[in-house]
């Protein structure tokens, strides 16, 4: 595969699958996004100059734009992480799940589908559609178990509904028109360039400038937290190897829960930034929620043994090199959280 189309490049995951391609493969990528909040060409900033890396400023939703830019592009490959893609949003104000993760995805289907039927034999065999999702599309789990392949969708909120929905219809233009698909379903991923609404950019930040860090409900939730490079690696693999009309789940069997990782966080600014008091004093329980699953964890065995990946990075070393790395990005940081971030944020949580 030459050219790889990604949409959702200048988000958080997008922006690092882009970063391995350009600087550890000889792929062109073509970046595809709208450009919302979410998305912010200065996590690119380092491989933009690249003359195998192009920009396409283009809404997903955008039949006759999606269609030009497979025109002019003729990629190898797509892999689509364009997406609305935070649950608290999705709470107040689901339209544009609706729109960008289910109508977005049918119509980068569409167009995709349009595209191969018409390529030739060789680049028609070798094409392939990889959409990427999340294990929130399996709902809640209790104390005990692990999602699988297998394990039945049960989406709890509008976004994980949209996304179980766009998984859905990658699954059926397969089994309908045999467009050659792939679909990974990720637990929850942190490292740099993370926006800041998520809860460990946010808890890292607040902590550096003495602000609340605000917990949902008790803390207790569990999520299965991996590094975001490891993602990507797993990403890259599937593309070229994952067989056709799969899914793979990508974890990194590293539950914690949510009060866990705010600790931990403290921890390691109480060491690289001490000052007074211990970071956890800021540590505010806030009222939770609505819906809020309690507990996800991926068994990832079936990517460790048909494709040979497992994480390279624990959370321990991945927690402290992305605090390091928001404490050293000030210009990042500061880029992300000015404007309309302020007044956002300060709307999100009530203090119990
Ligand atoms: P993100 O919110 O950081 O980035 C999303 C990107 O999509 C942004 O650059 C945004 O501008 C772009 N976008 C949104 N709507 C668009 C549209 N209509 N047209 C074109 N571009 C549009 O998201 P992320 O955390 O990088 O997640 C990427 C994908 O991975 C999503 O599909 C998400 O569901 C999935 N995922 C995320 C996680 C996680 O922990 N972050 C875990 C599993 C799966």
């Amino acid at each position: 595969m030459n050219k790889i189309l990604v949409t959702g490049g200048a988000g958080f995951i997008g922006s690092a699958v882009i970063r391995q391609f350009i600087n550890d493969t000889e792929c062109s990528v073509v970046n595809v996004d709208k450009l919302t909040y979410a998305g912010n060409l200065q996590s690119l900033a380092s491989v933009s100059d690249n003359p195998r890396y192009r920009f396409e400023k283009v809404d997903i939703c955008d039949a006759a734009e999606v269609a030009r830019v497979f025109g002019e592009h003729q990629p190898d490959a797509i892999m689509h992480l364009a997406a609305e893609s935070h649950v608290d949003r999705s709470i107040s104000g689901p339209a544009d799940f609706i729109q960008t993760n289910i109508v977005g995805t049918y119509t980068l289907l569409e167009a995709a589908r349009n595209y191969w039927s018409a390529l030739d034999a060789d680049r028609k065999a070798a094409f392939r559609f990889h959409h990427i999702s999340t294990d929130e599309v399996y709902g809640s789990l209790g104390e005990n178990g692990f999602f699988t392949e297998e394990t039945a969708y049960e989406p709890n909120s509008p976004y994980s509904a949209s996304k179980a929905s766009s998984d859905h219809l990658v699954r059926a233009w397969h089994h309908t028109y045999g467009l050659p698909v792939v679909t990974t379903n990720c637990s929850n991923n942190y490292g740099p360039y993370h926006f800041p609404e998520k809860l460990i950019p946010l808890v890292i930040l607040n902590a550096v400038n003495g602000k609340p860090l605000p917990i949902y409900g008790k803390g207790d939730n569990i999520r299965d937290w991996l590094y975001v490079d490891d993602h990507a690696r797993a990403l890259r693999l599937v593309l070229e190897r994952g067989t056709l009309g799969e899914a793979y789940n990508i974890g990194g069997w590293n539950e914690k829960t949510n009060l866990e990782v705010v600790q931990s966080i403290c921890a390691i600014l109480d060491e690289l930034r001490p000052q007074g008091a211990p970071h956890s004093k800021l540590i505010t329980y806030v009222a939770d929620r609505p819906g809020h699953d309690k507990r996800y964890a991926i068994d990832a065995s079936k990517i460790a043994r048909d494709l040979g990946w497992k994480p390279q990075e624990n959370f321990e070393s991945g927690l402290r090199k992305t605090v390091e790395w928001y404490l050293h990005n000030t210009d990042w940081v500061r880029g992300v959280t000015s404007g309309d971030y302020q007044h956002w944020i300060n709307k999100q949580y009530r203090v119990l």
